[in-house]
């Protein structure tokens, strides 16, 4: 069934789709470039660092980042610690997760309101397809390999409320039971 681009819309847990199981990305098609730009536009009005596919209802294997510079980050880093531009990942997998866990605050478009400290490895790599159809690499760390993860466990079926330290998980109860509502 074709996706109506135009009109997708940010979806907030406690969705169903944010816990599908994710499908394969065949060819980048017209349709899949409509919907990265929209996502775009939704990230950038919302103000976010990424989006992934089941957080505008579709179940798919990608998803967009654009981790701005500043002081701390920067995307000529060796491994960069920001994104150039907006990247788009289309059927990604992570590996070589290296060095110890490190707690950080992340919140989620999907999850209003609610913000916790995650662990997770400062630095991974990626390989995903980009719209142009060809398959790349990329070593990230700091906010961007951060990024990475969040928006790879939303592929997954995984939310923040899911992995955040069991005291910000307290923190976060009663946001957590207005959204199931
Ligand atoms: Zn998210």
């Amino acid at each position: 069934m074709a996706v109506d681009a135009d009109n997708l819309l940010i979806v907030h847990y406690p969705d169903p789709v944010l816990r599908a199981k994710t499908t394969v990305i065949k060819s980048v098609t017209a349709e899949v470039r409509r919907v990265v730009d929209r996502m775009t536009a939704i990230m950038r009005e919302e103000e976010g660092i990424g989006l992934a596919a089941p957080q505008v209802g579709l179940a798919w294997k990608l998803f967009i980042c654009d981790v701005p510079e500043s002081d701390e980050r920067s995307a000529s880093d060796d491994p960069p610690t920001a994104s150039p531009g907006l990247q788009v990942y289309i059927n990604p997998k992570l590996t070589k997760p290296t060095g110890p866990l490190e707690p950080f605050e992340e919140g989620c478009l999907s999850l209003p309101e609610i913000r916790g400290r995650v662990l997770r490895p400062p630095m991974v790599t990626i390989t995903a397809m980009g719209l142009d159809g060809e398959t790349f690499t990329q070593t990230g760390a700091g906010l961007l390999a951060r990024c990475w993860q969040h928006e790879m466990d939303h592929l997954d079926g995984i939310l923040i409320i899911d992995r955040m330290l069991q005291e910000d998980r307290l923190k976060n109860r009663t946001k957590v039971k207005a959204l199931e509502k």
